[in-house]
């Protein structure tokens, strides 16, 4: 909840290739989706390190194919997932930066940053684009921001959940709530069908991004949001689309040119960027040109694809969208007939071969394209955000419930994943059920906690174990309760106990595999406070810098112009002349680092005391020149 003097909360879309950041406008009654300070609505997440500095956003994706292996993107194809996952050993393949293994099989990113080689987890890559967003909200409103509600796709498991939430933390956040992104976009989409809404309608919503792909299927009654079933792919996405056209035209140069660029990271990540753009094209035309100068040891890239072609080389992934919407609505017995409107959320949802399958699929049906799949997702946040705030006027009431989307359970016998919470079970939700000892005399046993529809437990992912002890001496079959318990952020605690003669033995797990410990935030906390601060001094020793720059520049025009050079005496012309000299040798050292921020900003100083007259005068004179 927002505390007094904590400021408005926002909504975080915190997307695989671009954020988006939205607010409850109170003045005006409605939304408003946060420019950025190039004026752009979704920011790139993306985070670069150079030798001088750090660079979150545009900036960051702009420099991208001069240091591409220190441009990390795509944190939240990892975040949640170890090393050794395979989708993450796929990923690394075509990724320019470094990905190594660190403890307990955790994905570490390695960078260079101010000459140093420098390890860092996913969650602080991801903290570093929340507080991009932040700081975005923050020009914005011109107050701090603590307050966050961020989404998730509904299909990321309880790691991925957590992970996102320590990435906020580490940003400085109060996450309020996490929230699934198709619901987060059916309360976008509901919002705007409010006035027809009295009626229950059942909503659709399918949700391709560049990473993720997501559907879910609401039904929206009054102030009432009820997802009924979802289902997705937490690796499926535009990213895909770009690759399968990356590797294609890298076989067409290798059969062109003899010449392979599949090990040269620049090469990759220029033609990546050309790929995505054609990608885009192809949503409005059928054929296009992907043109990359001087790609590989000097040769041109130019070729040309069509759309025929883009969608030759992704069919199967648009098929496997297609089957997914199909599981969904098997979920929830539903008929495709009784889908009121399938709305389109997300970047991909543009590709028309998307479209075409999906009006397909729901024979012949109008789909929905009026809310903007960019910023829809956002949009929900910033509602869900102002309404856990509390206390503001006219923010539209609306009550969600949301489901899980991964069944979950617990080891049985030798390998039997024994289900407690089916998937698509509405959250929040406590579940106990009753197993009992399969030996004689136990004492302990082991309590290990999985998530997954596979019926053997070792084909599920593992979230955790905790052992219940002090049991005491009985032959086989003594009861236990096992509690499983899923809160608003759709996060998991699990909890046993045994009852004898009243005696009540309970534990929480623990043993969360692969999480942050709370030591580690801590650190990552700092970490990120250092990072900030030298971001800051970075940014003052260029404006001291430019500063600098802007004297020179000025006195030497001064000197150069013959009009107000006859107006300066022969003392200000020395006085001058000295000082170029001097501010162009710090300018210099400047530029090869050793010197301090203060001397620059001294130095600065100096020459706004010494030269105050003789500017004054050049400037006078300037605007009569
Ligand atoms: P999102 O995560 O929703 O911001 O979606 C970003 C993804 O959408 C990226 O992979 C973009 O390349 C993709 N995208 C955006 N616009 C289009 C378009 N017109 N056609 C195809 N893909 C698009």
């Amino acid at each position: 909840m927002a505390k007094n003097g904590e400021g408005c909360a926002i909504g975080i879309d915190l997307g695989t290739t671009y954020s988006c950041v939205a607010v409850w406008k109170e003045t005006e009654d409605r939304i408003e989706i946060i420019q950025n300070e190039q004026g752009n609505k979704i920011t790139p997440s993306f985070v670069a390190f150079t030798d001088d500095q750090r660079l979150i956003g545009d900036a960051a994706k702009n420099q991208a194919a001069t240091n591409p292996e220190n441009t990390v993107f795509d944190a939240k194809r990892l975040i949640g997932r170890k090393h050794s996952d395979p989708i993450i050993k796929n990923d690394m393949m075509l990724w320019p930066f470094k990905v190594i293994a660190g403890v307990d099989d955790k994905p570490m990113i390695v960078v260079k940053y101010h000459g140093k080689e420098k390890h860092l987890f996913v969650e602080e890559i991801s903290s570093m684009v929340l507080t991009k967003m932040r700081e975005i909200a923050e020009a914005y409103l011109e107050s701090p921001v603590k307050n966050a509600v961020i989404t998730v796709p509904a299909y990321f498991n309880d790691s991925q959940r957590k992970a996102t939430i320590d990435a906020g933390t580490i940003a400085g956040l109060n996450v309020m709530r996490i929230i699934n992104e198709p619901t987060a976009a059916a309360i976008a989409y509901g919002l705007e069908k409010r006035t027809n809404c009295e009626e229950e309608r059942s909503i659709f919503i399918f949700d391709l991004g560049g990473g993720t792909f997501d559907v879910s299927l609401l039904t929206i009654k009054g102030k009432d949001f009820k997802v009924q079933a979802t289902a997705g792919n937490t690796h499926l996405g535009g990213e895909d689309f770009d690759n399968r056209m990356v590797e294609y035209f890298v076989e067409e140069f290798k059969r062109k040119s003899k010449l392979d660029i599949a090990g040269n990271s620049k090469a990759l990540r220029r033609l990546r960027s050309a790929c995505e753009r054609a990608k885009r094209t192809l949503s409005w035309t059928t054929c296009t040109t992907v043109e990359v100068d001087s790609l590989f040891q000097g040769i041109d890239f130019c070729f040309s694809i069509t759309r025929a072609r883009f969608e030759e080389l992704n069919m199967n992934m648009f098929r496997e969208c297609i089957e997914t919407v199909d599981k969904c609505l098997n979920d929830a017995k539903m008929d495709k007939s009784s889908v009121h409107d399938v709305v389109l959320v997300g970047g991909s949802s543009r590709i028309p071969k998307v479209q075409e399958l999906l009006q397909d699929f729901f024979k012949g049906k109008d789909l929905c394209k009026s809310i903007n799949p960019d910023e829809a997702v956002a949009y929900g946040a910033a509602v869900q955000a102002a309404l856990l705030s509390g206390g503001i006027k006219n923010v539209p009431n609306l009550v969600l419930s949301d489901v899980t989307p991964l069944s979950l359970g617990i080891l049985v016998q030798v390998d039997i994943m024994s289900v407690v919470i089916p998937r698509n079970t509405t959250t929040p939700v406590k579940k106990t059920e009753g197993y009992t000892t399969d030996r004689d005399n136990l004492s302990r046993v082991l309590i290990e906690v999985y998530e997954g529809e596979r019926a053997r437990a070792s084909d599920n992912s593992l979230l955790g174990s905790f052992v219940l002890s002090g049991i005491p001496p009985t032959p086989r079959g003594h009861p236990l309760d096992v509690c499983f318990a899923i809160d608003e952020n759709g996060i998991l605690s699990v909890s046993a106990k045994e009852k004898t003669n009243g005696s009540k033995n309970e534990i929480t797990i623990t043993n969360d595999k692969g999480r942050l410990s709370t030591e580690e935030i801590k650190r990552l906390i700092q970490e990120a406070q250092r990072f900030q601060a030298e971001d800051k001094k970075f940014l003052r020793k260029a404006n001291a810098m430019n500063s600098l720059d802007d004297y020179i520049y000025k006195m030497k025009k001064s000197l150069k112009n013959d009009y107000i050079n006859s107006k300066l005496s022969s003392e200000e012309k020395e006085k001058i002349s000295s000082a170029i000299t001097k501010a162009t040798n710090l300018l210099d050292a400047g530029n090869n680092k050793p010197v301090e921020i203060e001397v620059l900003e001294d130095y600065v100083k100096e020459l706004e005391s010494m030269f105050k007259p003789i500017v004054g005068k050049i400037d006078l004179l300037f605007a009569f020149y």
